[in-house]
């Protein structure tokens, strides 16, 4: 069996309908988990689920908004008694809003903060109660390199990010003892629909394909081969830690 092997594992994935989500959960699928798949729009989720499952892969699907914390409790417990109560979470969902602090209501803070950030949180307590009782698990919270670097008009999607880094680092401190490693992945800028529109702001896109030492977006599937990493035995002295993958961002002015 190889180190990277996930046969018998099950894993959740947050916000998987699509963009980085369904990245991560097709390359967990490939490595031989049962992925359960999250979104909030139910149509899109059922669309998704149906095909990768066209594609065989062993998927399952579970909308629930992940900042309802009476949504996630019951979710977590439907995946009980469906005998898929994860081994493997990727809190990956997320939403981003661009308006300046100035315009910005205490609403609008708290939805960033409640979809990007207190789900994470929210996830990981429900999950991690039932991997201690079968003897570990692994925890994967997607952070960005505003885990690390701030920008104009985007403050609580930055400090959500930054909470994220320190949420996974409280997670190692309270659950290393109990076999669970919960790691970070920071991706830079990415292809999906959350930044299709500064994709296609050309001044934006140039500003991203100057700054980035790589000299370009990421694309999703370039983040595949970290989760697998994470989620598998071969990251089981990892702890506590965030994996910038940026194209050189967040080291190089
Ligand atoms: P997308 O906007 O493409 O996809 C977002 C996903 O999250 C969708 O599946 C969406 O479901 C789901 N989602 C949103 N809100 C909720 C909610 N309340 N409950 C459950 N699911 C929800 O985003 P990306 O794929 O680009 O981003 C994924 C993650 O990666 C986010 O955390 C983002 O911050 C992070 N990231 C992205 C980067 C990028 O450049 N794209 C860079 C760094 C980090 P539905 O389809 O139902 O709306």
């Amino acid at each position: 069996m190889s180190t990277f092997d996930l046969t018998g594992k099950t894993a959740l994935v947050t916000g998987s309908s699509r963009g980085l989500g369904r990245t991560f959960a097709e390359a967990l699928c490939a490595a031989g988990a049962h992925v359960v798949l999250n979104g909030v729009n139910a149509d899109r989720l059922a669309q998704t689920r149906d095909e990768m499952a066209a594609q065989g892969y062993a998927v399952s699907a579970a909308a629930f908004d992940v900042s309802d914390e009476a949504a996630v409790r019951g979710a977590f417990d439907r995946l009980d008694a469906q005998g898929h109560s994860p081994d493997i979470l990727v809190n990956n969902a997320g939403i981003q809003l661009r308006r300046p602090m100035l315009e910005l209501s205490a609403a609008d803070w708290q939805r960033v903060m409640d979809t990007n950030l207190t789900s994470a949180f929210l996830c990981g307590r429900e999950a991690a109660s039932r991997m201690i009782a079968k003897g570990g698990g692994k925890i994967i919270n997607i952070g960005s390199l505003m885990s690390d670097l701030a920008r104009a008009t985007v403050a609580p999607y930055t400090v959500a990010k930054g909470g994220i880094k320190m949420l996974t680092r409280s997670m190692a401190a309270e659950w290393a003892g109990s076999n669970i490693q919960a790691n970070a992945i920071g991706p830079g800028y990415m292809m999906t629909d959350m930044t299709q529109p500064l994709q296609d702001d050309v001044k934006f896109d140039s500003w991203v394909r100057g700054r980035t030492p790589a000299g370009r977006w990421g694309r999703p599937e370039e983040l595949q081969g970290a989760v697998v990493f994470l989620a598998s035995a071969a990251s089981d002295f990892v702890n506590g830690q965030i994996l910038y993958i940026d194209g050189g961002m967040t080291a190089v002015l």
